[in-house]
């Protein structure tokens, strides 16, 4: 695989719109799916009844009550964390967690130069200094190889988050902080209840966190949690958040919704993994799509072809790939995914990377971060709901992405232009 940027495009002779029915939507074919991407949430009737009841029972004008309480216990439960703190947001969960850990002003804060903004935005808002490290190619999150130059005497905690279904390489990062002393946030925002070598996601740091927003994989609408078994960072977080009330609270009615999704957890994060590992069977022959898998370094099994070892289940938010335009006739990354968009498919850019939406003076690079400028340029982004879908689904969207290959250099030459 050639890590490099294409420096230029070959410039080829216009390629002619193809006339048959294998017209790629884009350029006024019929979609592959021409009913779109699947709708989320899902039609759910276990929710529809919670709903009901919290209404009869008068609990939806509360907060802190049974059902919160309900909650708290089975995620405490699920991940074995004596405490868990439910709040208002997943990206108000990091910032908690880094307030419990406690990260002050002045303090250094390590993550990946490729995460979600919201991660660096709690840093910040401390009045903490991030430090960003380059990404692992393979697993699209926090390499390791880089962690330890990142730490000086400043360094208070690593915030390391699971991305796109790319799987950080937790065991070797709590391992290289625990012989510096530093506590490491889990951020299993985008991959609740997923497992990590047999170990749920969320619970190999100090803390972890989850998000309930709306297009989360459990949603209510906007929530978050986080859980530790650290009596001391429970408390500094009680103390922050209690203010006569409490200061960004779960409700009843969102706790309610979330009962019934905590049910079904596993069974849909199999189901998404096994048809997420399908689908990219299915696009195997696509060279300069590559979805993200467990980093290289940390595969028990590398004699098997699979980019995950068997004692890993990644979850799916996201199911994310580097695309690479050298390999698809030059075909703009941009296009790539308004192509895919057309033909009824949810494909997205990616994150930008911190360091290029950041101004210089509010973080340090502890390298050169090569590896985040490329998913800047390179990674797009399939949303989960498809996963939960019928198996044909998966024939869709192998069908859609050929044909925009098959057709990559009459997109580029003849697509419309955007906003039209
Ligand atoms: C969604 C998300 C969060 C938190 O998001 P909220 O929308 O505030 O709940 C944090 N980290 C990652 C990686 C996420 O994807």
């Amino acid at each position: 695989m050639n890590d490099e940027l294409p420096l230029s495009v070959a410039p080829d002779p216009p390629a002619a719109i193809p006339v048959d029915d294998d017209l790629p939507a884009l350029l006024g074919g019929r979609p592959v799916r021409p009913a779109g991407p699947p709708v989320w949430p899902l039609a759910d009737p276990d929710v529809a009844a919670a709903l009901r009841t919290v209404y009869e029972s008068g609990d939806w004008s509360r907060y802190h009550g049974p059902t919160c309480h309900a909650l708290s216990e089975r995620i405490a439960a699920r991940t074995g964390c004596a405490h868990v703190v439910l709040c208002s947001s997943g990206t108000f969960a990091v910032e908690l967690a880094l307030r419990g850990i406690p990260v002050q002003a002045g303090d250094e804060v390590v993550l990946a130069g490729y995460d979600f903004k919201g991660n660096i935005a709690d840093v910040l808002a401390l009045g903490a200094l991030p430090v960003l490290v380059d990404v692992d190619p393979v697993s699209g999150t926090l390499d390791v190889r880089g962690l330890a130059a990142a730490f000086t005497p400043s360094t208070m905690a690593v915030l390391v988050s699971h991305l796109h279904g790319g799987v950080a390489s937790l065991p070797a990062i709590v391992e290289t902080a625990k012989a510096r002393g530093v506590p490491v946030i889990e951020d299993a925002c985008q991959m609740p209840g997923a497992r990590i070598h047999g170990r749920e996601a969320g619970t190999w740091g100090q803390v972890g966190v989850w998000s309930f927003g709306g297009s989360k994989l459990l949603g209510a609408g906007r929530g978050g949690a986080l859980f530790t078994n650290d009596a001391d960072v429970a408390q500094r977080i009680r103390l922050f958040t209690q203010r006569g009330n409490d200061l960004c609270p779960l409700s009843e009615l969102q706790a309610a919704v979330l009962l019934p999704q905590c049910d079904k957890l596993d069974e849909r994060n199999a189901l998404r993994a096994g048809r997420a590992k399908r689908l990219c069977a299915k696009l195997a022959d696509l060279p300069g799509l590559r979805p993200f898998g467990t980093p290289e370094h940390d595969r028990t099994h590398p004699e098997t072809s699979a980019l995950v070892p068997h004692d890993t289940l990644p979850g799916f938010y996201k199911l994310g790939f580097r695309y690479d335009a050298q390999h698809w006739a030059g075909l703009p990354r941009e296009l790539f995914v308004r192509a895919a968009r057309a033909e009824g498919i949810a494909l997205d850019l990616g994150f930008r990377a911190l360091h290029l939406t950041h101004g210089r003076r509010r973080f340090r690079a502890a390298d050169d971060l090569k590896q985040a400028t490329l998913l800047d340029a390179q990674v797009v982004v399939l949303h989960h709901p498809v996963l939960l879908g019928e198996e044909s689904d998966l024939g869709q969207i192998a069908a859609a992405l050929h044909r925009i290959r098959r057709h990559a250099a009459a997109i580029r030459t003849h697509a419309p232009p955007a906003n039209c």
